[in-house]
């Protein structure tokens, strides 16, 4: 392991001297730097001296940072208390995300091991990205932007880096007219949220929906990142009805590789506003902040949950024939979202959302499933009782309200942390996880048409004899308003998702684990065996498939063509947004656009543009 990168001391370095608008000297500035093929690692001789570094810090008022990852108190010490607690810790993903040199996954087996940069910026400004973005430029660093931290293909990480961290860019403003500059008297003013990118969903929930009334549109996983989602496309629960998160932005502030601040949307750099919108994170510039559209709240939002288990393999495919025809009928519209999942040991779990029904409505909706159920006591027996439960929309996401739910939300422990840090508990299982597995495919809405069901359910209960497969109906814009697909027509997603019914994934990980920490390394064995699985499980999905496609933001580290897979035609208009903004390839990330150009690790060019 990178020891090295681990033992770094982490202390701020060099207090505040002046802003860096003086470094900002036109968008001219980076492009007649000499391309070099390769990026200075630290001890080449082109590595920045300690004067740079220190000139660095003072550009960005004190805020750079020698980074250093808390897991080294168990490389030196891995029976100690202090490792301990470092374990305990790696469970709560606010604490995740506060740790400069830590990521919410650990690894993937195989793929990836989370590594600290050697520095990062905690930037607070745009004038603090400028000036990291022009140092990493002129130094030819391996640069890296780190929101959230949810990346699962390690995207925010890298050794012997810059990281640009913007955990600390957290402001919500809402407005009740916006309009993106210079679209006056081209757009009409809409209700919106400006969030700045190191702001995470839970926390801007909390103040568009709890606190204002209004819906945004974000992930289902109050952790996540704001700009890493809309940068992916993002699907949040309530998708079916409102549409990808990328579909909604208005405007983003960006800085591309030259060290310019750009406004990117409709009126303004539209192709990059374009890029933006599904291209994915981390490859066009360091997005600063964004503005969504916000919506009425419905009356209501609710669950349906229940987990039945068949009693033979006979039983378990006759009820994924019938819950596949149940979704179709019943469930197969902008009110339903989230998943229903298969499992080889015949255990079918259902954790579906929904919007804008009451109490009884929800359950004369399920009425029917539940009674085909009890028909058949001698095959089902139920593992979790149903609960259905529609709740005010507007304590959805309250965390007052949520923690008097027993066993929906988890709270960040910590000493002193804000009241309003709470995870759903069915996300507890990512924190520090490692990867053994992940692979997704979107499924088009033809295979729920009556005579492809069968078909459907057979290759649901092949899948299900090798690995657990879900199907995440909200990641598929199949059955949503005619209005939410338009808008996504109008992005970098790989237009397959416009017309698929769901993302069905199948996943493996295992605890928090790190490799050279003695009683918590991956274990590799199993996440290969597991691997294996997940790939004859998705091998028995992709028999039903035209074309392959797959989500961005979760999808195989292995993907095979992840250009086609992830923006299928829409690749070729996007690496020429790339070539116009970022023409020597400063943002580089794991299969991102125009990465193909480079080493795996993204020190090295290999071909010329
Ligand atoms: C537990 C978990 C739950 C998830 N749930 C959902 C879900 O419900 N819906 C969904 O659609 N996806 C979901 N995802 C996937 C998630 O949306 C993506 O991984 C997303 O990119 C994470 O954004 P982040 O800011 O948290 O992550 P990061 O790892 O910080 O960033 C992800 C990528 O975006 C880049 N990036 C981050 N900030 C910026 C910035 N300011 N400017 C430019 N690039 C930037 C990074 O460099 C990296 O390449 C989930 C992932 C996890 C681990």
């Amino acid at each position: 392991m990178n020891r090295r990168g681990l033992l770094q001391g982490a202390t701020l370095i060099i207090p505040f001297l002046s802003g860096v608008w003086s470094w900002v000297l036109g968008p001219a500035r980076g492009q007649g730097a000499a391309r070099s093929a390769s990026r200075v690692r630290p001890g080449d001789s082109a590595w920045p001296s300690e004067a740079d570094w220190n000139q660095l810090g003072r550009d960005v008022g004190g805020r750079l940072v020698r980074v250093s990852s808390p897991l080294a108190a168990c490389v030196d010490a891995p029976s100690s208390a202090a490792c301990a607690q470092v374990f305990r810790d790696l469970k709560n993903p606010y604490y995740l995300g506060d740790e400069v040199g830590l990521t919410q996954s650990l690894g993937w087996v195989d793929a990836w091991t989370s590594r600290p940069s050697v520095y990062a910026v905690a930037a607070q400004t745009t004038d603090d990205v400028v000036a990291a973005v022009n140092f990493a430029r002129e130094h030819s660093l391996r640069l890296v932007v780190k929101g959230g931290g949810h990346s699962y293909q390690g995207t925010s990480n890298a050794a012997d880096s810059l990281l640009i961290w913007t955990r600390k860019m957290n402001r919500v403003t809402l407005h009740d007219a916006f309009v993106g500059a210079g679209c006056a008297g081209e757009q009409a003013p809409q209700p919106a949220v400006t969030v700045e990118a190191g702001a995470i969903w839970g926390h801007v929930y909390d103040a568009v929906t709890t606190k204002a009334g209004r819906y945004v549109q974000g992930g289902g996983c109050m952790t996540v990142g704001v700009a890493g989602l809309v940068q992916s496309g993002g699907f949040g629960s309530f998708s079916k009805a409102y549409g990808m998160a990328a579909a909604s932005l208005l405007e983003a502030e960006l800085v591309t590789a030259d060290g310019t601040p750009r406004i990117a949307n409709a009126c303004s750099n539209p192709d990059l506003f374009w890029g933006l919108k599904g291209g994915g994170g981390g490859s066009l510039g360091v997005v600063t902040r964004l503005t969504v559209r916000t919506h009425d709240l419905p009356e209501f939002f609710g669950a349906a949950f229940m987990t039945i288990k068949a009693t033979s393999d006979a039983a378990f495919r006759r009820l994924i024939s019938r819950v596949v025809g149940f979704y179709s009928e019943s469930l197969f519209n902008p009110h339903w979202g989230e998943q229903i999942a298969f499992q080889p040991n015949n255990v079918l779990a259902i954790a579906m959302v929904f919007q804008g029904l009451d109490q009884q409505q929800a359950e004369t909706i399920w009425r029917p499933f539940l009674d085909w159920l009890a028909g058949s006591p001698q095959d089902f027996s139920i593992e979790s009782e149903p609960w259905i439960a529609s709740l005010p929309a507007r304590r959805f996401w309250d965390p007052g309200f949520l923690k008097g739910l027993p066993g929906i939300v988890l709270t960040d422990d910590r000493p002193g942390a804000p009241a309003a840090n709470v995870f759903w508990a069915g996300n507890l299982g990512e924190a520090g996880q490692v990867l053994h597995g992940y692979q997704s495919a979107w499924l088009p809405a033809s295979l729920l048409q009556p005579d492809r069901q069968g078909s459907l359910a057979d290759a649901l209960f092949a899948a299900s004899r090798h690995w657990r497969v879900s199907l995440h109906m909200n990641k598929g814009l199949a059955g949503a308003p005619a209005d939410a697909i338009t808008a996504a027509t109008d992005t970098a997603m790989n237009p397959s998702v416009l017309d698929a019914f769901a993302l069905i994934i199948s996943a493996a990980e295992g605890p928090p684990a790190y490799p050279g920490i003695p009683g918590h390394t991956p274990d590799r064995l199993a996440a290969r065996q597991h691997a294996e699985a997940i790939d004859r499980a998705m091998a028995k999905m992709r028999t039903l498939l035209p074309t392959v496609g797959s989500y961005v933001a979760e999808s195989n580290f292995f993907e095979p063509d992840w250009r086609d897979s992830f923006w299928g035609a829409n690749y070729t208009r996007l690496l020429a947004v790339k070539d116009k903004y970022d023409p020597d390839g400063l943002f580089f990330v794991h299969h991102g656009v125009g990465s193909e150009r480079w080493s795996a690790d993204g020190f090295t060019r290999l071909v010329e543009r």
